[in-house]
């Protein structure tokens, strides 16, 4: 286990004052939950964009924002370097929209200006030509992943082109995904991941909070939890995915 046992399973929830939209706090609390319900030891940091961000955690949340909080986050997160320094001790991160373009290598922002981001992940985000991608998605995920297909809620103008060291997160089945024209959605390396999945993704993935928890905890499995809600989410996610109104 990469944290320390005295102190147990740190979650940090990134900016939770710039990059919070739609319902993105629920993955910090779908995370930690699912910890709890394993009888493991977990804390929750909430890190603010005035304060300094931990090294110490073993995984980091970040969810999306509009344009001009995007702009704020990726500066002081660039300044800060405790996101990259917690990475290269071997932490966790899991990233939405705003927050998954902020780690690639730049965005355009609110200004229409190149941005420089957190090269944590080998992406680079550019502006849409098209219509703002907005709907419910479906997408098959990463087959070495081992995980149930992806459903989430997009809502970016944003597109995503990976470069030869970010493996695609998922395949598109409906809906856009990075929008990039190559099929996939989101994209991951060893720890770092990022996806265009609003909704609270976790939520209709637990799936995904029980991946990021094994790989923090270097387990291969985990108690099995009750499902039942989380699945009645999910189906009911994938019908508006596949059969649009
Ligand atoms: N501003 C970004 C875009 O439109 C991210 C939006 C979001 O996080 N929902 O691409």
């Amino acid at each position: 286990m990469r944290s320390t046992s005295q102190n147990g399973l740190r979650l940090v929830w990134v900016y939770p004052d710039l990059l919070s939209t739609y319902g993105d706090q629920g993955n910090v609390l779908v995370v930690e939950r699912r910890a709890r319900q394993r009888g493991l030891d977990v804390s929750r940091l909430d890190v603010r964009s005035d304060q300094q961000i931990p090294t110490s955690g073993d995984i980091y949340l970040v969810g999306g924002g509009e344009d001009r909080p995007q702009r704020l986050a990726a500066e002081r997160l660039l300044r800060d370097g405790g996101l990259n320094r917690a990475v290269s001790n071997g932490a966790i991160v899991f990233s939405v929209c705003a927050g998954y373009q902020i780690l690639g290598h730049e965005f355009i922002n609110d200004l229409g200006q190149r941005q420089q981001g957190l090269g944590l992940l080998d992406v680079i985000s550019t502006r849409g030509e098209g219509a703002r991608c907005v709907g419910d998605v479906l997408a098959d995920i990463d087959e070495r992943l081992g995980l149930p297909p992806l459903t989430g809620f997009e809502n970016h103008q944003g597109v995503t082109h990976l470069g030869p060291t970010a493996r695609p997160f998922a395949r598109v089945r409906f809906g856009n995904g990075n929008g990039s024209g190559d099929g996939f959605e989101g994209a991951y390396n060893d720890t770092v991941f990022g996806t265009y999945m609003h909704g609270p993704v976790m939520a209709r993935n637990p799936h995904i909070a029980d991946h990021l928890l094994k790989l923090a905890l270097d387990v291969n499995a985990l108690p099995p939890v009750d499902d039942q809600w989380y699945e009645a989410l999910r189906n009911e996610r994938i019908a508006a995915a596949t059969q649009p109104a």
